[in-house]
């Protein structure tokens, strides 16, 4: 199966962006086989697509969100916060706790399908729902295999519940992790399995027939869509037993962690009280740290913990929306990459628009430099350089850039440069003008999954909507 991409502006993004005006990108087999000029890339058989007056670029990724939180949107029974541990106990642990299997599968269908809109086609979740834990990661995987994009799921153990729950949730990511574990070493294909999803002893009908559908096996991208974390929520809900047990299973199975990290000051204030260790320390003591972690934030840590982190080669994502709208702070991007700490981004769910991030990003160093020329080159290298660093650690894959050999995960997004495009000035172009262009074209693995900005899946958008309205007024009842 090839697609050929003809004759866009090609931003290639990766160790050495180049700008390629007038190219063709040839995908075969889910891989990048050829990136030519147009009059050089000829074809015959495929599917073709003209990127004329389109800017082509690696599918965005999104390396910490939580697909759960959808079901937020417009809920107005919440008190005011008046910090960071009251949003998380007025808001978040009340709407996670409420949520059943069915409200996870759609709560992860529709930032999903919001994601392929804005071009984002891989993504890091970090999902809870305290009284639906088991078969939890299942159902979201579905809704993932569904879209087509990647994601990397984790369930985020916490004490915070009881022993039970915690107990549970260090038991889904086992088996999560397990199952993508077997599925890599069959060679897991994107494939849509039944249209009912049978988890926790719940029946719920899936909308479609599934995007790649039994009929066209054709079409099915060949690589791997779904990876697994173990996924903790934050040091301050997290006994040392259960970190001793995360971790014993972290090392059993071979995996990293994703957890929340210093998010706010207060989470050091107790770590420092209870522990008398700061957040990175704690974690690193158990062992939680190191190349295929990820530490969500890392808002409030100091010089000796940047040194662990870069030590221990962790990756911090870096959620400014998210930071700003908690009114936690502003992590110090500039140091941490004096202090070679990898730092992606990630959204912490505020959106699907990767873009949107990487802008108010670049603002919020500005603002917390005092400086408008800081951090420019910080918040790109996190989203176009960090961020595939990032996913390719846990897909095992070439992502993130356009380059013969690497995935075929591509967008085409309408933007003809009103000004001189090139190298030397592309980034600017992607944040003040790239960034407020339409996204008309997502690829994943070679398949197309938006073209002219219409879904070219398998899936009834409008009654999945209807679904996920229905569900969302049941769980704001029950809060
Ligand atoms: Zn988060």
């Amino acid at each position: 199966m090839s697609l050929l991409i003809e004759n866009g502006t090609v931003l290639t993004c990766g160790k050495t962006p180049a700008v390629l005006p007038n190219h063709s990108i040839l995908i075969e087999n889910g891989y990048i086989t050829r990136i030519a000029p147009k009059n050089r890339l000829k074809v015959s058989a495929g599917k073709r697509i003209d990127a004329s007056r389109k800017v082509v670029a690696p599918g965005f990724i999104n390396a910490h969100t939580h697909f759960y939180s959808t079901f937020a949107r417009g809920l107005t029974k919440t008190r005011p916060a008046g910090n960071f541990v009251d949003v998380l106990k007025n808001l978040w642990w009340r709407l996670d706790s409420a949520l059943t299997i069915e409200d996870c599968y759609y709560s992860a269908l529709v930032p999903l399908l919001e994601s392929i809109r804005h071009g984002t086609t891989t993504l890091l979740d970090h999902h809870a729902s305290p009284h639906a834990v088991r078969g939890s990661l299942i159902a979201i995987e579905h809704a993932v295999r569904q879209t087509g994009l990647r994601a990397c799921l984790c369930y985020e153990v916490s004490d915070r519940d009881g022993a039970r729950i915690s107990r549970e949730g260090l038991e889904e990511n086992v088996a999560f992790i397990r199952r993508c574990q077997r599925a890599a070493a069959r060679g897991q294909r994107s494939e849509v399995g039944s249209r009912e999803s049978e988890v926790q002893g719940s029946r719920f009908k899936v909308p479609g027939s599934g995007f790649a559908g039994h009929s066209q096996p054709s079409t099915l991208n060949p690589q791997p869509t779904t990876a697994a974390l173990f996924g903790l929520h934050a040091a301050f809900t997290l006994k040392d037993a259960t970190l001793e047990k995360a971790a014993a299973c972290g090392q059993l199975l071979g995996t990293g962690f994703h957890v929340h990290v210093a998010e706010a000051e207060s989470d050091q204030q107790y770590s420092r009280q209870k522990h008398r260790l700061r957040v990175v320390e704690r974690l690193n003591k158990f062992g939680i740290l190191g190349p295929r972690s990820i530490a969500a934030h890392c808002v409030h840590v100091n010089r000796q913990e940047l040194d662990i982190l870069a030590e221990t080669q962790t990756a911090v994502v870096h959620n400014p929306q998210s930071n700003l709208n908690n009114a936690v702070g502003i992590a110090d991007l500039v140091s941490m990459t004096k202090r070679n700490v990898l730092v992606g981004l990630g959204t912490d769910a505020m959106t699907t628009n990767m873009l949107e991030e990487l802008r108010v990003a670049l603002w919020a160093q500005h603002l917390f430099a005092q400086n408008p020329s800081v951090g420019f080159s910080e918040v790109v290298t996190a989203l176009l350089f960090d961020n595939l660093k990032i996913a390719s650690r846990i897909f095992n894959l070439p992502l993130g850039e356009l380059r013969e050999g690497c995935v075929g995960d591509v967008v085409l997004i309408d933007y003809d440069p009103p000004t001189p495009l090139d190298a030397s000035n592309a980034f600017g172009h992607m944040v003040f003008g790239i960034s407020q262009a339409t996204v008309d074209t997502t690829i994943v693995g070679g398949k197309v999954l938006m073209q002219n900005k219409r879904l070219t899946l398998d899936l009834d958008e409008p009654r999945i909507n209807a679904r996920a309205r229905e569900l969302a007024a049941k769980l704001w009842k029950r809060l």
